[in-house]
């Protein structure tokens, strides 16, 4: 479960709700109610399968123009 972090917002989301990709700064997935950016970071189970993480705030890689 993924809580959108735009404080007006704060949606909850299934991952099967959000599309997960990543435009460059990491992963992210767009609230599909107020488009905010939210980051994930991915983790592989030990049985190979894909858990993703929710960052608070943004990856540090400098500078972002949004
Ligand atoms: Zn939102």
């Amino acid at each position: 479960m993924f809580t959108c972090r735009n404080k007006t917002c704060e949606a909850q989301w299934e991952e099967s709700d959000v599309v997960i990709k990543n435009e460059g700064q990491g992963l992210l997935f767009r609230c599909p109610l107020c488009a905010t950016r939210n980051y994930l970071e991915r983790f592989e189970g030990e049985d190979g399968s894909v858990l993703y993480e929710q960052l608070e705030g943004r990856p540090d890689l400098g500078p972002v123009a949004d």
